[in-house]
């Protein structure tokens, strides 16, 4: 199977699980190079939508677009630009889904402030075009604004406990001040807004390199060349894997369905792993030679980390699909061949 053919069958399965078709329907993504903006645009697209891609390439790649104007021919255009500045946006849309951010936390260190203005500012422009045109807006939070969290699973009611010090805190705190910018839309003006917070997503196209990788990108790669595997602390530590198109399904249905107007939701898969059973795991599917080397665990590492889906499954009808260890294959295979 080629990684071509595993993207497609990937975009057939998230098709074929929404019941909603983008037929004539004008999209606006920031952060469309990125990797869930580039997942969510072809989806779209292949939907038969129209999506206007926004990006500055801050942490996006034009690779990560290219693909997208072929599947869309004219139905796909690019715009580069930091939505954090001011912007004229004068073309009719019928969703503003807002993903642009700066997401891996070792980007936090060099790049705090980009972050909190991608955010905050970034957030009030994509809702004043949400505004202009009445179109619905998602905004994409994250299981962070939980920080270092005390109940398990973790539902959307858990408020949070948050070091806003710290150096997660700009990606937190910034989250945290977008939701709340969404619901001052929404009572202010009325704007349909959408609230997902995502937990853990990993899958093709999700760069590994640099400041960039996060933890699966990060082992498959070590994995794959036979390099030590870097473990933080004792890696007892624990996430939930979801596999993008899981992703991309839940983040589709939760823009589409009525009564999702002015809801926060949880988006992420509640199998809970510890980073060394993870390690363990791409070790094997990848039948790699790699030891374990075990670094300090960064500061304000979460240690628990899965999520509540209960409120997903009643509102949205959605359940994840792809176990971590399918998942897992599906990189493995997508990486030997678009590499
Ligand atoms: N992690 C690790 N080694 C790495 C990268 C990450 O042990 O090379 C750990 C990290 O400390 C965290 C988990 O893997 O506990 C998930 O990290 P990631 O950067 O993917 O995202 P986070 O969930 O922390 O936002």
């Amino acid at each position: 199977m080629t990684g071509t053919n595993q993207r497609t069958r990937d975009i057939e399965q998230i098709i074929q699980c929404i019941p909603h078709s983008f037929d004539g329907q004008r999209v606006l993504i920031t952060g469309v190079a990125g990797f869930l903006g580039s997942w969510l645009a072809e989806s779209i697209l292949s939907l038969n939508g129209q999506v206007i891609g926004i990006d500055n390439l801050a942490s996006g790649t034009m690779e990560a677009v290219q693909h997208l104007k072929s599947i869309g021919n004219d139905r796909f255009s690019f715009l580069n630009h930091d939505i954090s500045k001011s912007i004229d946006f004068v073309t009719p849309v019928d969703y503003v889904m807002h993903l642009a951010s700066r997401a891996s936390p070792f980007e936090f260190v060099p790049y705090p402030i980009q972050i909190m203005k991608s955010n905050t500012l970034g957030t009030m422009n994509a809702l004043g075009i949400a505004k202009r045109h009445g179109a619905h807006f998602l905004f994409t939070s994250t299981s962070e604004t939980y920080g270092e969290a005390s109940v398990f699973p973790t539902p959307e009611t858990y408020r949070g406990n948050v070091n806003s010090l710290g150096i997660r805190g700009c990606y937190d705190e910034a989250k945290r001040a977008g939701e709340a910018l969404c619901m001052a839309y929404l009572r202010q003006h009325e704007i349909d807004v959408r609230i997902a917070r995502i937990f853990n997503t990993y899958g093709p196209r999700m760069r590994a390199d640099g400041l960039y990788g996060r933890v699966i990108p990060r082992f498959m790669d070590q994995a794959v060349k036979g390099e030590p595997i870097t473990i933080f602390g004792d890696g007892t530590q624990t996430r939930s894997f979801c596999y993008v198109t899981d992703q991309i399904e839940g983040l589709l249905r939760l823009c589409t369905i009525p009564a999702a107007r002015g809801e926060v939701v949880n988006i992420g898969n509640p199998v809970e792993i510890t980073i060394r059973e993870l390690a363990d795991m791409i070790i094997q599917l990848t039948q790699s030679t790699s030891s374990y080397v075990f670094e300090p665990m960064p500061p304000d590492d979460p240690t628990r980390r899965v999520p509540d889906i209960t409120k997903a499954k009643s509102l949205l009808d959605w359940n994840p699909r792809v176990s971590l260890e399918d998942g897992l294959c599906r990189f493995r295979d997508a990486l030997h061949t678009e590499a």
